[in-house]
């Protein structure tokens, strides 16, 4: 076997585990994204919002390319676009390949192998248009550089994910802040949903989605995302 074309280099997330060696890292197969998982969210962008848990529907996913990770928090302002929003969100890591068929809600968190807080950065403009047309939202959120993320926190080490707040500042100013307890739907729901349509492998992330605030960055914008207790995030966008 021989390559006509260089071989792409596999981003490579870092963990910090209290049990791991220093230079333990996550290698990144695929990054799946929840929409309009927090009801004030889903209101902000004028979607309709469920009511109770049976009202709920199914969830909205899309994806973004593995290699749309970044890790020094460094986002060169992305082409295409004068409306890049932030969206700061629990990233989920999967550790092990999922058994054939559909995953149980109970046996969901088994696969869970850590942590991160990330921003799902969007093309605004470019996802509105598509949404207005009834066409796809790659061009909206697929893009080079669309998804910073902190290092991974193992499981065992987070501890309970219960109503911990997620939080973004840019500038030093809090722009969203949220519970995960207003969750449309929780994280061993949603694999259990994702699993129905996708065969989840160790490796995947999965972006759980936004709390409200979402809002524009521009270039020398810096900032600061955390999910509480457990990883904090900072970058700032280039021009
Ligand atoms: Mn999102």
């Amino acid at each position: 076997m021989s390559d006509v074309v260089p071989a792409p280099s596999q981003p490579r997330i870092p963990v910090r585990g209290q049990n791991l060696p220093a230079d333990s890292t996550f290698p990144v197969r695929r990054i799946y994204c929840v929409g309009r998982n927090f009801a004030e969210h889903a209101r902000e962008m004028g979607a309709a919002v469920p009511t109770s848990a049976a009202d709920r529907g199914s969830p909205v996913f899309f994806c973004k390319p593995a290699d749309a990770i970044v890790l020094d928090g460094v986002v060169p302002y992305p082409r295409g676009t004068r409306d890049l929003h932030h969206e700061v969100e629990l990233v989920v890591a999967i550790g092990r390949d999922a058994p054939a068929g559909v995953l149980d809600v109970a046996d969901a968190d088994a696969l869970v192998f850590g942590y991160a807080v990330g921003l799902d950065l969007t093309r605004r403009d470019l996802q509105g248009a598509a949404k207005a047309k009834g066409l796809p939202w790659d061009t909206g959120k697929a893009f080079d550089h669309s998804a910073p993320v902190s290092a991974i926190v193992p499981a065992a080490d987070a501890g309970a994910l219960g109503a911990r707040t997620l939080s973004l500042k840019v500038n030093g100013e809090t722009r969203q802040q949220g519970s995960l307890a207003d969750l449309v739907w929780n994280v061993p729901e949603i694999l259990h949903e994702l699993s129905r349509l996708f065969a989840l492998r160790a490796g995947d992330l999965v972006f759980m989605g936004t709390p409200a605030g979402v809002g524009p960055l521009q270039p020398g914008d810096r900032f600061d995302a955390e999910l509480a207790g457990i990883a904090t995030l900072q970058g700032h966008i280039t021009a």
